[in-house]
């Protein structure tokens, strides 16, 4: 077992019928099958978010990689070699508040494997990581899976296995969204509280504004809403947590997951929705807005 207390892992729960149903939201088969049908739009996405000037800070220049022996046969990844001309196409401010310091490829063979309760449900805390070469095994259900972790500092790749899917491409550009969707949490994870946040000026032409005040624009959003928007599929599953009475810490997690897949799709125009809506702007205008404020604004 791992304990991912201390990290986010991409975690859920959402209140299904029946157990079934449940334990199906980490299912990641029908994200895949968008990516392949979607491949095209995928595949201008990355070329676009590629093409954009390089925008070399010295925190950027800083991130380092561990070293990843082995890894090409743990299925695609995104590899060392690409990292800092990635890193560099991230929007600026983003790049300026992000706390990464470290890709670490320590769980690029593995992938984290739900347990879950007669219910259906799961504990975050109880995550096993399973070698790819043993997965699935005899009880595990081949696509239902945890990928990428996070601490806010370092960026933990998993793996995403041929069971998933079995095209090696379509598996890649899942997990360039999942890179996107980790690298925004090196931004939000270590700045959970209203404190933290507040101690980020921004600027933009509208005025001043603090990074809390833009979380708090995503919280108005989903608070209370019946009938909210979800940037992907994967982000629906904690729409049950966006509610009054809800764990600070639990709704905060789903404010945060909403973020990250918000960051993901804007960044590659394009995210995994049951919708099967390709055009990620027409998907979630609100929060492709909510995005364009932060990138657009400076550090003050
Ligand atoms: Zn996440």
């Amino acid at each position: 077992m791992v304990e991912y207390g201390q990290k986010t892992t991409c975690q859920f729960m959402k209140q299904t019928r029946t157990p079934e149903e449940r334990m199906d939201t980490l299912n990641l088969s029908p994200a895949l099958q968008f990516i392949q049908r979607h491949l095209p739009a995928y595949k201008r996405g990355f070329a676009r978010f590629m093409s954009k000037p390089a925008v070399k800070i010295d925190a950027t220049s800083r991130v380092t990689c561990s070293s990843h022996k082995g890894i090409e046969a743990c299925g695609p990844h995104v590899l060392s070699h690409a990292i800092p001309e990635i890193l560099e196409r991230m929007p600026e401010t983003i790049q300026r508040l992000s706390m990464l310091k470290t890709v670490d490829y320590r769980y690029a063979g593995l992938i984290p494997v739900p347990q879950f309760e007669p219910d259906g449900s799961w504990k975050s805390s109880t995550v096993k990581m399973v070698s790819i070469n043993e997965f699935p095994r005899k009880d595990d259900h081949p696509s239902r899976i945890l990928i990428g972790c996070s601490d806010g500092n370092t960026i933990m790749p998993s793996a995403l296995p041929e069971c998933v899917h079995p095209d090696p491409i379509i598996r890649w550009y899942y997990q360039f969204h999942v890179f996107l969707h980790e690298y925004f949490h090196t931004v939000e994870f270590l700045r959970r509280s209203v404190e933290k946040r507040s101690e980020v000026i921004l600027t933009s032409n509208s005025g001043t504004f603090t990074l809390s005040d833009w979380w708090e624009k995503w919280v108005k959003l989903y608070r209370d809403n019946p009938n909210p928007r979800f940037p992907s599929r994967y982000a629906e599953t904690y729409g049950n947590d966006l509610v009054s009475g809800t764990e600070a810490g639990r709704f905060t997690t789903a404010i945060a997951e909403q973020i990250c897949e918000t960051f993901a799709g804007h960044q590659l125009d394009i995210a995994p929705n049951d919708e099967d809506e390709p055009d990620f702007r027409r998907h979630f205008l609100e929060g492709c807005h909510l995005i364009d404020e932060l990138i657009t604004a400076r550090i003050a």
